[in-house]
């Protein structure tokens, strides 16, 4: 997304540009710096994004290329369990091996987003819309974001945790200083450790719930060995709004009464809003239309998969609760 490191919505070119440096100077490799984001994914997109980033900084300082390869093409993931073909973007191919560095943040569709979804990022632009569509229940989506976190392979996951979001992440959340840096060569057991860290339970985040039952990573963090300083505790980490509708599994249930009464909903704040469009042009389920110059949400078709939240540049789009699940979650702090 085209936002300034210090929003903490992107990881920390410094960080990017240690690694690069690590690579180009002592293992004499070639660094592309990579990445596709939600929305169009073209030069002149990426061309902002490098820029506001400071990925075009770290480019010039340490000698890595900026990617501009757009293509996309269809990958078979024989290690997939559901997604027995991927259509990826062909940056991958150029490339031995991936180091993926995700940031530690909170996620409104699947509560946190690390390791495993930052891989979501070869999936090019616009298409990451319709594996939204195709795949829009919170089991379902984790299963895909799994089986293209395997076709990836990362080589190593370095995870930005040195200021993190918590709250609406992935982007409309708050900042948090908590300045710790986690790697590791397994993405899947990398997000449990992170979760612990954080103190959310590992059946209310999709993507290591499902981990854990396709023993991709183990249940039991005793059985994890950590190297380096293990006293870290990065809680308390606010949940997103949204966190009711993974608690509830309110995605197994459709109907006009769930739509309106139960499930969250995503929400126009009119006064923030300034009519640019963008969630529009990005809802996987073409839920949101302009209408008497307002953004209007038909909650009827909304999938609930937040792309509208995580895009909107102003923060203008906001997760309401019912009032009958506001009493459904009285017991629960969030
Ligand atoms: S993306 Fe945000 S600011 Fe732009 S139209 Fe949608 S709600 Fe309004
Ligand atoms: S309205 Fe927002 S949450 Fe609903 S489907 Fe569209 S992008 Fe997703």
């Amino acid at each position: 997304m085209r936002k300034n490191y210090e929003d903490a919505v992107t990881t920390h070119p410094m960080i990017v540009q240690c690694m690069a440096e690590l690579l180009i100077n002592e293992c004499k490799a070639t660094v592309l710096i990579a990445d596709s984001p939600g929305g169009d994914f073209t030069a002149e997109v990426m061309d902002a994004i490098y820029n506001t980033t400071g990925m075009r900084e770290v480019a010039e300082k340490t000698g890595a290329k900026l990617n501009y390869n757009f293509k996309e093409k269809m990958y078979d993931n024989e290690a997939g369990l559901y997604l027995k073909k991927v259509k990826v973007s062909e940056f991958i191919s150029n490339v031995d091996k991936i180091i993926s560095m995700p940031k530690l943040k909170t996620h409104s569709m699947m509560t946190y987003t690390g390791a495993v979804k930052n891989l979501f990022g070869i999936i090019p632009g616009i298409t990451k819309a319709e594996y939204h569509l195709h795949m829009s229940g919170y089991d379902k989506f984790a299963d895909a974001l799994i089986d293209i976190c395997l076709l990836a392979k990362p080589t190593l996951t370095i995870m930005d945790a040195i200021v993190s979001m918590d709250g609406n992440g992935p982007s409309a959340g708050n900042k948090k200083n908590t300045n710790t840096i986690l790697a590791s060569a397994d993405p899947f057991t990398l997000d449990k450790v992170c979760c612990d860290l954080i103190g959310f339970p590992f059946d209310i985040v999709p993507t290591v719930a499902k981990s854990i039952e396709r023993n991709l990573c183990k249940l039991n963090s005793d059985d994890v060995e950590i190297k380096g300083e293990i006293n870290v505790n990065l809680k308390p980490f606010e949940m997103p709004d949204s966190i009711s509708d993974v608690f509830l599994k309110t995605d197994q249930f459709d109907g006009k009464y769930v739509d309106e009464n139960i499930k969250a909903k995503p929400v126009c704040d009119q006064s923030k809003c300034v009519k640019c469009l963008v969630c529009k042009q990005s809802c996987p389920a073409k839920a949101i239309s302009f209408v008497n110059n307002q953004i209007t949400i038909d909650t009827d078709k909304c999938i609930r998969c937040y792309c509208c939240q995580e895009l909107c540049p102003f923060k203008a789009i906001k997760i309401r609760r019912s009032y009958l699940l506001r009493a459904l979650l009285k017991d629960h702090e969030w």
